[in-house]
């Protein structure tokens, strides 16, 4: 049964507060404010994937605080909202049901990957229906930009994810790589690994909305 799209009161006044305190500059692009969510996937008492050393949520969550910092200093008119600026469980509704509700511009989610095998690299998924259209474009700048920061792209792909599904504008989720492998584990939980992620996140969404009429 769908779940109704009733919000965590204290979440959505965080959001609130994010908003009120994002960044504006008098220069135009595009339409203003550009709305932007970044969602780190998991948290609380749902783990995500765990690795040898490390769990999936606080891999996203660092990750997600980096490109929220690193948009908020170099892009003027952008608000950036985080679905969850803490460790703190929220609903695939409610991530979903938050960028609707500021009717965000973009939504990106953030997790990383795991497999029982071997497995390495990136990949960026967008909703199946959404072949051809900006969220694509924006999968495609997210993938180019991981490669030039040395990453392997396992390219763009499309799936029924919740949160993809339940938003109404272009919408990403990206993982940053396997966690299961323990090389990709090392580099995602590093400080230097985590910067370059970000850097590839928050230079592909310059290019995304610089794109943009
Ligand atoms: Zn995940």
């Amino acid at each position: 049964m769908r779940k109704s799209h009733l919000f965590c009161w204290p979440l959505l006044l965080l959001a609130v507060l994010c908003l009120a305190t994002g960044c504006r500059s008098s220069r135009s692009v595009g339409r203003e404010p550009f709305v932007l969510v970044v969602d780190a996937g998991h948290g609380g008492n749902d783990q995500g994937a765990a690795g040898r050393r490390s769990l999936e949520k606080d891999i996203n969550l660092k990750v997600a605080r980096r490109v929220c910092k690193r948009i908020r200093k170099k892009c003027k008119g952008v608000e950036v909202i985080q679905t969850r600026p803490d460790d703190e469980f929220v609903t695939l509704d409610d991530r979903a049901g938050m960028a609707n509700f500021f009717g965000a511009d973009l939504f990106i989610s953030i997790h990383s990957n795991s497999a029982r095998g071997w497995a390495e690299g990136t990949e960026t998924f967008i909703h199946p229906s959404a072949r051809g259209s900006r969220s694509e474009r924006m999968a495609r700048l997210i993938e180019q930009e991981y490669v030039k920061h040395g990453r392997k792209s396992r390219g763009v792909k499309t799936a029924n994810f919740a949160v993809l599904r339940g938003t109404r504008m272009p919408a990403v989720l990206t993982e940053l790589g396997f966690i299961s492998n323990r090389r990709e584990e090392r580099f995602m939980k590093s400080r230097k690994g985590q910067k370059r992620l970000a850097r590839s996140i928050s230079d592909a969404f310059v290019r995304y909305r610089n794109s943009l009429p």
